[in-house]
């Protein structure tokens, strides 16, 4: 009688076990997808293989215990369950080797072996049944093994081989973590087979099972942090691997992003469980929409698609689609939505990189934002990013060059009826000469960080400037500060510092703050505010009028004086409905204590009109327009000799 040795079973039912509660556990909160079934379906499948494999060695060990019947059923059962799972296992890894692979023709061709195979080894398994050529059991009812009994363990030879084969020729589009699954995979099925064939009473089929599972777990594992854990969706790294995996393999291909705008008046009229289930569903219906096609989270509420690029005709097709999906309302139990939203649609070259294609579909979407539409990346979009990438690089050089000026524009004090103070205004000119508004060049540098250099650059300017004395009667400069400084908690200490080091008093220095940035962060904008106020320094509320404003944010921050936008300015004095709301303003703020000034007053007729308002500052091309330090030292020199 064969003595089996079960030692390997049992641990490998443990380490089963330990994985599929490990795994059901830390999947619960995540969606399942066709891959988590799969390998939960493994687990089982294998789970079930061991326990058989357990009791057809207690009842072959026992034989007298069970009729010869049962003893037949268990043993063949566990012969099928052994090669079922193992052919469920080579389709999981087949699925996940073609994951990133749009012709589906390798899958299926797999799927028929797989099927193929394991048919003909359940026709063996039968046919066993009346000619004991895997196992039969002799008159005294021993188990005993058949010719054909080392079959079973040709058959995850075979499939190893047909992955490998796989794998290989689809080197190209298969990610890092099944990249490990199968250089470690071939090793692990050799050396237990092997190890099988030589001492066949050591079962070790469990144990290949429970090693393959390990590993296609831990490689799982970094599957899941590629996953977004509200929608399910594979998530933005998994996205760039997709990109980076479909250029490397040659396979063209159609994105289509969709940035949802209303989101946050759903999450307010219905809650965020509502908010949340609604993103989990249009997740869902973009994943449904094309079977070829396959949807990420890139971010909070931007989707992406990626789809096969067939045709210009194709992918039209493929975005009316999407639109037409996206137009429809969402239905949600009793909650009827309708959600806006902005679309990107692209075509991935394969001369591109994966960062390059995502800064690319991120450009298009912030068009796509600006204009509340779909915007498609062409040449001219591909220009404008170029040019992009030269005005950052020009600012890069620039603030090592120091070739960043600071002009200054003098501000018309309509009581004294003379200049006392001035705002610092950078000033950048390219290196053919041609001067680039900060228009375009503060933006830049609040999306690249360079701001912070920048603000720096001017601060220390302005301290020089007022700390020199090169200016008579220049008793104040302000200046503007981004959002970035805004949230650095070491702002006031390090303005302090400049201060300290210039021997100037707070009073001499203005801080110029647009209203927007206060909305990012309201609280902790109002204690920097408070912080920079607590050391001396005023604030000005800037661009007072550009739609940011609202008037709680004058009542709820610590300025003390409101600077109106220009385009307040722009219909005085011809339109009176202008002019009253001039005065009406005017009026209400220096009720509240502020004082105010006029931006952008390019005419007499203007300024007597702002006058008249009552406004106490005014900041125009009509007084003065910004102008280097020496010239501003010539300026106020005549305004000077002037008022004397
Ligand atoms: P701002 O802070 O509102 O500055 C006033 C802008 O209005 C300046 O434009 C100024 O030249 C312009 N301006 C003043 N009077 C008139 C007028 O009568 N007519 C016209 N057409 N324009 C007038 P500039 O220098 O082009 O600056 C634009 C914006 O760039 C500034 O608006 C400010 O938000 C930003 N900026 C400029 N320098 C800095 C800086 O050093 N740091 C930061 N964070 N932003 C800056
Ligand atoms: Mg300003
Ligand atoms: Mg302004």
């Amino acid at each position: 009688m064969i003595r089996w040795s079960l030692i390997a079973e049992f641990f490998s039912l443990l380490i089963i076990t330990i994985i599929f509660l490990r795994y059901y556990g830390y999947e619960r909160h995540v969606a399942f997808t066709e891959n988590r079934k799969l390998f939960l379906l493994c687990l089982v499948s294998s789970f079930i293989s061991i326990l058989l494999d357990i009791c057809g060695v207690f009842t072959t060990t026992y034989p007298s215990c069970v009729p010869l019947w049962l003893n037949l059923l268990i043993n063949s059962s566990y012969f099928l369950a052994m090669v079922f799972t193992c052919s469920l296992f080579a389709y999981f890894i087949f699925r996940l080797i073609l994951e990133h692979v749009y012709d589906k023709h390798c899958l299926h061709q797999a799927v028929r072996t797989l099927a193929c195979l394991t048919a003909v080894y359940t026709l063996f398994v039968l046919v066993n049944l009346f000619t004991g050529v895997l196992f039969f059991f002799d008159e005294n009812g021993l188990y005993c093994r058949g010719p054909l009994n080392q079959l079973g363990f040709a058959l995850p030879v075979i499939e190893l081989g047909l992955l490998t084969a796989c794998y290989l020729r689809n080197r190209a589009s298969v990610s890092k973590p099944v990249i490990a699954v199968m250089q470690s995979l071939p090793p692990i099925v050799l050396v237990v087979v092997l190890f099988q064939v030589f001492y066949p009473e050591v079962l070790l089929n469990g144990a290949l099972c429970s090693l393959t599972s390990l590993l296609l777990f831990i490689s799982f594992q970094t599957h899941i942090n590629d996953r977004d854990a509200l929608t399910g969706l594979r998530n933005r790294s998994n996205f760039l691997t997709e990109l980076s995996l479909r250029i490397t393999s040659r396979q063209p291909l159609h994105i289509i992003a969709v940035s949802l705008h209303s989101l946050s008046d759903i999450n307010m009229q219905y809650g965020h469980t509502v908010g949340d289930a609604l993103l989990y569903e249009i997740a869902q219906e973009l994943d449904r929409l094309f079977p070829q096609g396959r949807a990420f989270r890139i971010s909070s509420l931007t989707f992406a698609l990626t789809l096969p690029w067939e045709s210009q005709d194709q992918s039209d097709a493929c975005l009316d689609i999407v639109r037409r999906r996206l137009r429809d309302p969402w239905i949600l139990g009793e909650i009827r939505c309708q959600l806006s939203c902005c679309m990107a649609d692209l075509r991935c070259d394969e001369e591109e990189t994966a960062d390059r294609i995502m800064e690319y579909l991120e450009y298009t979407l912030g068009l796509a934002k600006q204009e509340h539409t779909l915007v498609r990346f062409d040449a001219e979009i591909r220009h404008r990013l170029e040019q992009k990438h030269a005005m950052i690089a020009i600012m890069r050089k620039s603030i090592q060059e120091r070739r960043f000026r600071v002009w200054y524009q003098p501000l018309y004090c309509c009581q004294a009826g003379t200049f006392h103070s001035a705002e610092a205004l950078l000033r950048l000119s390219d290196y053919d000469g041609n001067s680039i508004s900060p228009n375009v060049f503060i933006p830049l540098a609040e999306e690249t960080g360079m701001i912070g250099d920048l603000t720096w650059i001017v601060l220390e300017e302005v301290c020089r400037l007022l700390r020199s004395g090169a200016v008579p009667g220049l008793q104040s400069v302000s200046l503007n500060l981004s959002m970035q400084q805004l949230l650095d908690p070491h702002l006031t200490e390090r303005i302090q510092q400049y201060l300290t080091q210039y021997q100037l008093r707070p009073e001499q220095l203005k801080i110029e703050i647009t209203e927007r940035f206060l909305l990012h962060d309201a609280e902790y904008a109002r204690s920097q505010l408070e912080s920079l106020t607590g050391a001396g320094l005023e604030i000005y509320m800037d661009d007072f009028g550009t739609g940011y404003s609202n008037l709680s944010s004058v009542l709820n921050f610590p300025f003390s004086c409101i600077k109106f936008d220009r385009s307040l300015m722009l219909h005085v004095p011809e339109d009176p409905q202008a002019v009253r709301m001039l005065q009406t303003l005017t009026a209400l703020f220096h009720d509240m204590d502020k004082r105010l000034v006029a931006e952008g007053v390019e005419d007499a007729e203007q300024a007597a009109y702002i006058k008249d308002a009552g406004v106490d500052i005014i900041q125009g091309f009509y007084y003065a327009k910004p102008m280097p330090q020496d010239q501003l030292a010539a300026f106020f020199a005549e305004q000077q000799e002037a008022q004397t």
